[in-house]
């Protein structure tokens, strides 16, 4: 019998979220209001009591920061150039300019090393990434951006539950800001939260987020700034009370699978492929994803085709990402192939594997069994 198709991800929605959802939909209240305030309220929590406010999506999150700190035309802001176009595109809407800076091939992060040679007297922030969840170096960030006297925006769309130094992402820090896409590891379909300072960057955070508006008593209302069009209704919000709750079970769950993949690809046969793995992290990691890097020098086939293979087997694949600054947006800015060597070899070559708390071991056998006879059948003689 075949196995069911294998989704690179799927969120996990239990039926009391399912039930709880149905309680907002008939309360009379949908969109911002009781169930908004408790997401924030539960989030602050997590985040040792920093005001938190949430939003539609992990972008604007990250580009209502970018106002917050005065960020704008003239500016440049220090991004890697190994993640979601969110990152550098919440740049370019504030009006600054992005400067990539290339990445560590061992954490696939930024390059720590290489930031302060980014640094002119235009940089105003750095927007690091803590790719498939694996956090950046904090010490070191924050000493760069303490001594330089940079904003840190950090981009921990998939790192919420992942900790540094025993304290959790959110706890500590700039401004961090989280998404909880459906891909991410808890969901309210589409949103974002975003971890702030003190009250008044909080209440700023509030007008960027609804046209700007501040409203007193019952009839007073003023528009002193323009904001857009950002909240997350309160069907979303009760999706994520029912989500966050679950987090820490959930990427206990996600790591007990990643240390399946790391035994199964320690076996001689697999290790003799030449699959470079990550950083076998797993006291600090959420695991938001398991990526390899595919030995493409050593292979008769590309990335696409391993991939259309692995769909074929019934297995679903992705790649996170692309190099940011080789898309025509960037391109025309002036970046080009060879400005980061680093990021854009990996890009070329790094596969996701499928990873989500439904997963089973066999599931995790079955991925590495397969993806290991397709590399073995199409290797350069
Ligand atoms: C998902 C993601 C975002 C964007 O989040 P949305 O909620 O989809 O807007 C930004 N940065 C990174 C690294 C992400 O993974």
């Amino acid at each position: 019998m075949l196995a069911p198709y294998l989704p690179l991800t799927r969120p996990t929605i239990d039926e009391a979220t399912i039930a709880g959802v149905g309680e907002v939909l008939r309360s009379g209240w949908i969109t911002s209001g009781p169930k908004v305030k408790e997401l924030e309220a539960a989030l602050s929590l997590r985040c040792a009591g920093r005001p938190v406010r949430v939003f539609n999506s992990g972008t604007c999150t990250m580009e209502i920061a970018l106002r917050i700190a005065g960020v704008g035309p003239g500016h440049e802001v220090i991004t890697t150039p190994l993640s979601w176009v969110a990152t550098s595109h919440v740049i370019l809407e504030v009006g600054a300019r992005p400067v990539f800076v290339d990445i560590d091939p061992v954490t696939r992060n930024i390059d720590l090393d290489r930031i302060e040679a980014a640094i002119t007297p235009a940089t105003r922030a750095i927007i690091p990434v803590d790719l498939a969840g694996l956090p950046v170096d904090r010490d070191r960030l924050y000493a760069i951006a303490q001594r330089r006297g940079l904003r840190v925006i950090e981009d921990a769309a998939q790192s919420l539950g992942s900790r540094w130094r025993g304290r959790e992402i959110g706890e500590g820090g700039d401004f961090v800001s989280f998404s909880f896409h459906p891909n991410k590891n808890i969901t309210t379909i589409e949103g974002g939260a975003l971890v702030l300072n003190d009250e008044r960057e909080a209440r700023l955070a509030e007008q960027y987020r609804l046209q700007g508006v501040v409203r007193t008593g019952f009839d007073g209302m003023e528009v002193d700034l323009v904001g857009g069009k950002f909240n997350l209704t309160d069907v979303a919000a009760r999706v994520g009370l029912g989500q966050l709750p679950r987090l820490d079970e959930f990427n206990l769950r996600r790591r007990e699978l990643v240390r399946g993949y790391f035994e199964r690809c320690a076996t001689p046969a697999v290790r003799a492929l030449g699959l470079q793995l990550p950083i076998a992290d797993f006291t600090e990691t959420n695991w938001h994803m398991f990526q390899v890097v595919l030995p493409a020098e050593r292979l008769t086939i590309t990335r696409a085709e391993v991939m259309a293979k692995l769909h074929a087997a019934g297995i679903g694949s992705g790649v996170h990402y692309p190099a940011i600054h080789l898309f025509g947006v960037y391109r025309r800015l002036g970046w080009k192939e060879g400005d980061l060597p680093v990021a854009e070899g990996i890009a070329r070559r790094i596969l996701t594997l499928p990873l989500f708390p439904l997963m089973t071991d066999a599931d995790v056998g079955r991925v590495v069994e397969q993806l290991a006879g397709i590399l073995h059948a199409h290797q350069k003689s």
